[in-house]
């Protein structure tokens, strides 16, 4: 599977029907999703593991590592609106995707780990935290709950706050930069396209559990 093939399959995926403002759903663009995905492709982070998706919103991620042979792909997506187009998405490409309904900011984040179970490789587009201030924070701290090895698309610039948010707990073991165009969605955007900076950060915990162990 070349990138560009990952791209016009994922481009072919059905997006949010209402997209809701409060949870930031906002659709990777495919040719992001493709680069993270291709990327932690090469890195082996995909092929033959366990993966999870967190804010799994319509399935993009997910069902990517699924076409790129994971073993197991698990999303987790709090409205269940979403949850029913990437199931829908799911099928119209005939893999095996499980989506659980849950929040990933719910006050139980134990309760939660331990549904979900150990993965090998996290892959999120978390929500930047732009209309809930910290939310993606939820979001590292399940990651790095659950896999030893997480691969997030932040704010371009959010390598000081992730780096000393998880100080102790991971590292940033790589960087890629992209770009993420948002395209006229909510009443308070101004212009028809926007073009986001983005970084996708791949984060290695400092003592890995793997599913294995
Ligand atoms: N992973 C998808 C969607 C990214 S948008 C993609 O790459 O296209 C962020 C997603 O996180 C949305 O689907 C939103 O509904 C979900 N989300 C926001 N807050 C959440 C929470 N607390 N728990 C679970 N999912 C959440």
């Amino acid at each position: 599977m070349k990138l560009k093939n990952l791209e016009m399959m994922l481009q072919r995926l059905a997006g949010f029907p209402h997209p809701r403002p409060s949870l930031e759903q906002y659709q990777t663009p495919a040719p992001l999703a493709a680069r993270l995905l291709f990327h932690a492709f090469m890195k082996g982070d995909i092929e033959g593991k366990v993966v999870c998706d967190l804010g799994s919103g319509t399935g993009l991620l997910a069902i990517g590592a699924s076409i790129l042979g994971a073993a197991q792909v698990e999303g987790v997506e709090i409205d269940e609106k979403a949850v029913a187009v990437a199931e829908e998405n799911a099928r119209l490409f005939d893999v095996d995707v499980e989506f659980l309904v849950a929040d990933v900011s719910g006050t139980d984040p134990m309760d939660l780990a331990e549904r979900i179970g150990l993965c090998d490789t996290v892959i999120m587009n978390p929500p930047f935290g732009a209309q809930k201030v910290h939310a993606d924070r939820p979001f590292i701290d399940l990651a790095l709950r659950i896999a030893p090895v997480t691969y997030g698309i932040f704010n371009a610039g959010s390598i000081p706050f992730v780096r000393a948010y998880t100080s102790e707990r991971a590292e940033i073991s790589e960087k890629v930069s992209g770009s993420f165009p948002i395209k006229r969605t909510f009443a308070f955007h101004t212009r028809d396209i926007q073009d986001i900076k983005v970084e996708i950060l791949r984060l290695t915990q400092k003592q890995p559990k793997s599913p294995a162990a």
